[in-house]
């Protein structure tokens, strides 16, 4: 019989990356296929302002020859990397050996960049599981500019479909995440089974599918957990303040919207549709209209044309959306009508404009033109670029405008892992997307620490739980 292994290609002792390949026999997953947004590069990611981004054309050569993705070939494009020096690429991993699978297919858990980037470069032979959701959200991406597609072979999986790779299976499991879709795996492969949140926390809408995912896990009696743990901070002992609920963080953006006598601006993810479909309907309710920065529209009607199972009969749905017609471009194509800055200078109280950076300009003329002058609000939720930017604390220092900070993160508060880890009770434990994984406190479970490049076989991380006299 075939022994199961993982090989760590990302997300060891770093905040994102995730890349772990588990093969058995012949057949092989890799899960995520992300680069860490601190890494050499910054994916490219346009919600960021000014990241050092890879060469454009010249991504996957980066990526690859700086160590920030697998080395394996066969998971790209072969036009992407035939003048690429693989001899070289392996040299950047210490020129190790990694085992070898006859076929290889991609699991991609969410739409964030370190868990995606690498996906406009996949071979096109490559097949390539995602949720449901998360296939929405990829399709609005590219179509809104965000991404590059891929020509990747992408099947699109209900939540808790089962995947059969024929040496093991993998099971799709939906969680609660900052990015709509966002899912975990349960791999079993018969003489043993492991788990992978992918992100999540608990402070989001659906703190059920969280503990679905523990029943789940409870009832296959799970030997390894691979969780993140991008909260933990150096000091175990740190006191990390729990974030608010999602529930709350609406509440406070519907005072904001209630409150406000001139225009909103709304920066927030547009990866976070539930969010921004929430924070629609509220703004509709309290008698404003939406308008948006073109990309988030577009990328707000094509997930939605895609049937979000997440926003099926939500109330922003019929919700009457305007463009910005100086945020788009020339060759978009825009799915709604277009407005002025002008027409929104005249009636600041009548709008929330999800807005993005750096488009900071248009206050000049929307905070110039029109009556109400010196009674805007700006809303940052949970977005990369924040308040005390010193471009951003500019412009609401010079027009009066009043800053709101409204997030609640992604990820989980250690306690949360802690609890899950506890009610999971797996043999093992396995902390990624950590720069401090060693502060996580597993409740007793065995912890085990991989490093980057590591292949090793589950039984033995399993046998190293075992107490030493057995
Ligand atoms: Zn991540
Ligand atoms: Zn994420």
């Amino acid at each position: 019989m075939h022994n199961g292994q993982l090989t760590f290609f990302g997300g060891v002792g770093e905040s994102g990356g995730v890349q772990v390949l588990y093969g058995k026999g012949e057949q092989a997953v890799l899960f995520d296929f992300g680069v860490e947004h601190s890494s050499l590069l910054f994916p490219k990611q346009l919600t960021l302002y000014e990241p050092v981004g890879a060469t454009p054309g010249r991504e996957l050569r980066q990526f690859l020859l700086g160590g920030m993705t697998a080395p394996l070939p066969e998971l790209y494009d072969p036009q992407l990397i035939q003048t690429l020096d693989m001899a070289k690429v392996r040299h950047s991993w210490g020129d190790r050996d990694f085992p070898h699978y006859e076929e290889i297919r991609l699991f991609i858990g969410h739409m964030h960049t370190d868990h995606m980037a690498v996906l406009p470069y996949a071979n096109p032979d490559v097949a390539v599981y995602m949720n449901h959701d998360t296939h929405s959200l990829y399709r609005g991406m590219v179509e809104g500019g965000h991404t590059p597609d891929t020509a990747a072979r992408i099947t699109v999986c209900d939540d808790l479909s089962v995947v059969n790779f024929g040496e093991f299976t993998m099971q799709i499991v939906e969680m609660d995440h900052n990015a709509t879709g966002s899912a975990g795996i349960i791999i079993d492969s018969g003489d043993h089974k492991i788990a992978y949140t992918g992100d999540w926390r608990r402070q989001g809408k659906h703190p059920e599918r969280i503990d679905r995912f523990i029943e789940l896990c409870r009832d296959k009696q799970i030997d390894l957990l691979i969780t993140e743990g991008t909260r933990l901070a150096a000091d175990p002992a740190a006191d990390l303040p729990s974030q608010m609920t999602e529930v709350e963080l609406l509440s406070q953006y519907a005072d904001i919207v209630d409150e406000a006598g001139g225009l909103i601006y709304l920066q927030m993810s547009p990866r976070d549709l539930e969010r921004m479909a929430d924070m629609i309907a509220i703004a509709v309710e309290k008698g404003r209209k939406v308008v948006m920065e073109a990309s988030h529209a577009v990328i707000w009607h094509r997930a939605n044309r895609e049937c979000l199972r997440i926003l099926e009969a939500h109330p922003a749905l019929g919700a009457d959306i305007q463009i910005v017609d100086a945020t788009v471009t020339d060759r978009m194509q825009v799915p709604y009508k277009t407005i002025s800055l002008e027409e929104i200078a005249e009636r600041k109280n009548k709008y929330v404009y999800f807005y993005k950076f750096p488009d900071l300009a248009h206050m000049i003329e929307l905070e110039t033109l029109g009556d109400l002058q010196g009674s805007s609000h700006f809303i940052q939720s949970d977005y990369s670029v924040k308040l005390d930017h010193a471009d951003v604390a500019k412009y609401l220092k010079t027009f009066g405008i009043t800053g709101h900070s409204l997030c609640n993160g992604g990820h989980a508060h250690p306690d949360a892992i802690a609890d899950m880890i506890e009610r999971i009770a797996p043999q093992a434990v396995i902390t990624l997307h950590s720069r401090h994984p060693r502060s996580q406190n597993t409740k007793g479970i065995h912890a085990y620490f991989p490093q980057k490049g590591e292949t090793v076989e589950v039984t033995s991380i399993l046998a190293s739980a075992l107490p030493k006299d057995m």
